[in-house]
């Protein structure tokens, strides 16, 4: 459905030129980016945001109705293309707030995730979803001690399931689950069966956080070639070796067109995709189209607000929206930061509604943080009375920990003192 041949090389290029000081405006440019791409994504690709339902999978989670209808209407505010939510086979509950989501019209498609079976898609498409999402275990571990099932089998299942929701009018995604463990001839001769019988989305899953960047780039590439080219393909990455957001970018580049997030990456043991940290990558790879979809300023409330949820606090390092990401301490990096802030900013905080913050309380700080912060206090000083100011600030940051007040206050009474002689 989205892949017409790519224009992102040209952008690349464009983008990959310096733009003088342009800080505020385009922050960007990685002069390393392929030229011609035409298999990358990486430029319209659609989120399928799924914190109601991995992440109603992570370890402190109970989102009641409220809750759930609450988080659904932000997360289709802030621009995600679909949201999907947690099976209405697995409790009453789960259904009937199913029911109460779709019956919201949210902008965001609504998407339930249940297993390869009758039996479920039938309550799935009762809910007024628009869409269904349909898994099963591939691997040989999944196959030996989960469903007990053979390639046939769910392949005839498979076809069985899609025709079916494809009959009531709705959008269908297969996917495997543990797609890397997975024998892959039998996963391509799966996914083109599917093809075949009209499903629109197939999707891979890292389900448990094994596979690296170049095995993603190398299984999405040979898929992209295997099926046909209106077929969508969704990804899915858990992040138990850190891989989560670069395999969901590599995806992208070799061609799928749909990445799962939660946000705050909140799912199954440490979680997927974070929603914020995949947009950070995306916003340097292509600014336009980040910001023509999302709304970024909304992050840092619907982050919080899931937070508040779960009843866990926001990572001191976390993407975009950690206390410490836009903060500069060491001396000269605060001096080029205050000339440009792209000297060390690949993000404009702004872009996000987050402001820098330039650190000059400690004795790694340097004169031209200091001079920045006696302007800001509204004080006059010469750039030699500055040197000797910072030179005593670093003196007793030495010997003690400083806090912004303290600080503040040895710069006025220093201030007084320049008056008094
Ligand atoms: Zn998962």
């Amino acid at each position: 459905m989205c892949n017409e041949p790519s224009t992102n090389g040209q952008n690349g290029v464009a983008n990959g030129v310096s733009n003088g000081n342009g800080a505020d405006k385009k922050p960007r440019s990685v002069p390393y980016k392929a030229i011609g791409d035409y298999l990358s994504n990486t430029g319209r690709f659609k989120i399928i945001e799924s914190t109601l339902r991995e992440g109603e999978q992570f370890a402190s989670a109970f989102f009641d109705t409220a809750t759930k209808v609450k988080i659904a209407t932000a997360l289709s505010d802030f621009g995600v293309d679909y949201i999907e939510l947690t099976s209405p086979a697995a409790s009453p509950q789960s259904k009937a707030d199913c029911e109460t989501i779709c019956k919201l019209g949210l902008k965001a498609k609504i998407l339930t995730h249940v297993r390869c079976t009758m039996e479920d898609a039938r309550l799935a498409v009762e809910t007024g979803v628009d869409g269904v999402d349909v898994v099963i275990g591939t691997s040989s571990f999944l196959r030996e001690f989960s469903h007990g099932k053979d390639m046939a089998y769910i392949t005839k299942s498979a076809i069985e399931v899609i025709e079916f929701v494809k009959s009531k009018g709705l959008e269908i995604r297969f996917s495997s689950e543990d797609s890397f463990r997975s024998d892959f001839v039998d996963l391509l001769a799966l996914y083109k069966a599917v093809d075949e019988a009209g499903v629109d989305r197939v999707g891979i899953a890292d389900t448990v956080g094994c596979a690296s960047p170049r095995t993603v780039y190398e299984l999405i590439r040979t898929l992209r070639g295997v099926i046909s080219q209106k077929t969508d393909i969704e990804t899915h990455f858990h992040n138990d070796t850190g891989c989560a957001i670069a395999n969901a970018f590599v995806a992208l580049e070799a061609g799928a067109t749909h990445v799962d997030t939660s946000v705050l990456g909140i799912g199954e043991r440490n979680g997927i995709t974070p929603l914020g940290g995949f947009l950070a990558r995306m916003i340097v790879e292509d600014r336009d189209y980040v910001l023509s979809k999302y709304k970024l300023q909304k992050l840092k409330e619907i982050e919080d607000m899931v937070a508040e949820a779960v009843e866990v606090n926001v990572p001191f390092n976390n993407y975009v929206t950690g206390f410490c990401s836009f903060t500069h301490k060491a001396g000269i990096h605060a001096k080029a930061i205050l000339n440009n802030p792209s000297t060390y900013e690949i993000l404009n905080p702004a872009d996000f509604g987050m402001t820098r913050y330039v650190h000059f309380a400690s004795r790694i700080t340097g004169w031209n943080a200091i001079k920045s912060r006696v302007e800001q206090l509204g004080l006059k000083m010469t750039d030699e009375q500055v040197k000797a100011l910072t030179a005593k600030i670093k003196e007793l940051a030495d010997i003690r920990p400083l806090a912004i007040d303290d600080t503040d206050a040895i710069i006025r009474s220093f201030h007084l003192d320049l008056a008094d002689k």
